[in-house]
């Protein structure tokens, strides 16, 4: 048996989530590689090292003393050290960092080093090699992730190395430039690696119990998930659900490998199993609701615009001239609207919609902002009738309006367009009616 274990933030915040990560690491030996984010927070009103990071060479690159902010990055660190008894200091690394800060080496490297460092901690720990993700993780000179190049490096330096600590969220180019992923990226270097040794399993330790219906912050204390499939699992993470980064399944899919979520403090729990495909049928009829506020509705129309060829061709074209990616495009038989991304459309708004009026001369435009998307994610519905309409008659119970529906042709979700301010009562109308009444 060979694992993977990766650990986020919140386990590795202080000295105290440091030994139990310990003794999970060593009930097991199986446990061979160890992938670490940067130290998290160790309350709800604290401030990840990775934001203390970016914080401080916003500093730096505005010509500011940062004395303070190295020093507060470096104390958070040096808590974990004495906590924990280690006979190791940072002193040096801290000296390089620096530099690197005031010599302008990009936000990318500065993010990366609350990884890199928290990777030399958890070594000297564990008492395992510590190999610098910079090392065996390429990026291209885009800072697009090269997989093959990747696993190729990784494999070769992995093969001969029993237990190993492989610091998650950054690799680098060729010429050796620091690149890292989106936000929440030791996720994917969990993935790589376990793809790289071809691990049984892959776990990824966090603050809750596994992947939860939905997210805890707008229902209290929601079932959690017993199975979800690789696919359930990307429209889930890729609406919001932030608990896996919605490109970790990538590596896994071409092994298909398991990955099994786990709470760091109550290890005990069975956690949720991440599959290629599984006959497991879910509990309910949906396996999760997840969603994110900010969108825009550019609404079209156009009076028999489904018999124009091209129509939808030169409306898609006009949004990526001006470099902006749509999300859904719910479309009617003089109607056709595209939905975006608010903070990324509004600059470039008046733009688009002169582009649009050229492209295809509309008898109507109209924007609609200030809408929130909810994806209802679940293998079971294909299986059930009248999902959909379930869900417009808990919304309109609820006294929510439904400004937009979409299915996908997968039939494994449906997207809900609300307005901001009624997600929430949104996500726990849906989740009452599937989950709660068990329909
Ligand atoms: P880590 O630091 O371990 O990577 P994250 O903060 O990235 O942890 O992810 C865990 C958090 O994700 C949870 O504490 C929870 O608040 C949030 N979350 C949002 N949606 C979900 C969900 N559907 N299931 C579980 N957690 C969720
Ligand atoms: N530390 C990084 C972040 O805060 C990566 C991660 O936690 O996965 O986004
Ligand atoms: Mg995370």
């Amino acid at each position: 048996m060979k694992k993977v274990v990766k650990f986020g933030g919140s386990s590795l915040a202080s000295a105290e989530q440091f030994r139990k990560v310990g003794d999970i690491i060593h009930a097991d030996a199986a446990r061979r590689y160890v992938v670490p984010s940067a130290p998290g927070k160790r309350s709800s009103n604290d401030t990840k090292v990775t934001d203390m990071l970016y914080d401080c060479y916003a500093a730096a690159a505005n010509g500011d003393d940062i004395t303070e902010k190295i020093d507060a990055i470096k104390s958070r660190y040096q808590e974990i050290i004495d906590g924990l008894g280690l006979q190791l200091t940072l002193d040096e690394e801290f000296s390089v960092i620096r530099a690197k800060f005031e010599e302008g080496a990009g936000s990318e490297y500065a993010a990366s080093r609350g990884e890199y460092l928290n990777g030399i901690v958890m070594a000297a720990f564990l008492g395992y090699e510590f190999i610098d993700a910079a090392e065996v993780i390429r990026f291209d000179e885009n800072g697009t992730f090269d997989a093959e190049t990747t696993n190729e490096q990784m494999s070769a330096r992995l093969e001969a190395v029993e237990r190993a600590v492989i610091p998650g969220f950054y690799g680098a180019t060729a010429d050796g430039t620091i690149r890292t992923f989106s936000r929440g990226g030791s996720d994917i270097t969990g993935s790589i690696v376990a793809r790289a040794v071809h691990a049984d399993l892959y776990e990824n330790w966090t603050d809750v119990s596994g992947f939860l219906v939905t997210d805890p912050h707008i229902v209290p204390n929601p079932e959690t998930i017993e199975t979800v499939t690789y696919r359930e699992l990307r429209e889930l993470s890729y609406m919001g659900a932030n608990v896996m980064h919605a490109d970790a399944i990538f590596p896994l899919r071409k092994e298909g490998i398991p990955i099994n979520i786990k709470n760091t403090n109550r290890p005990e729990d069975p956690g949720t199993l991440i599959v290629e495909s599984t006959c497991r049928q879910p509990k309910f009829t949906i396996t999760g609701i997840a969603g994110k506020k900010g969108f825009c509705a550019i609404n079209i129309e156009k009076a028999m615009m489904n018999t124009e060829i091209g129509f939808g061709r030169k409306v898609l074209q006009v949004f990526e001239e001006n470099g902006i990616s749509f999300e859904h495009v719910p479309s009617g038989i003089d109607t056709f609207t595209v939905i975006v991304h608010q903070t990324e459309f509004m600059e470039k708004e008046q733009r688009v919609i002169s582009g649009l009026h050229r492209a295809v001369q509309p008898d109507t435009l109209d924007l609609e902002s200030g809408l929130a998307l909810i994806a209802v994610v679940g293998r079971g519905m294909r299986a059930q009738r009248g999902t959909a309409g379930r869900i417009f008659s808990a919304l309109s119970h609820a006294h929510i309006n439904v400004k937009m529906i979409d299915q996908g042709s997968s039939e494994l979700n449906i997207i809900i367009g609300v307005r901001n301010e009624d997600f929430e009562a949104a996500v726990k109308a849906i989740y009452d009616i599937f989950v709660l009444t068990h329909l």
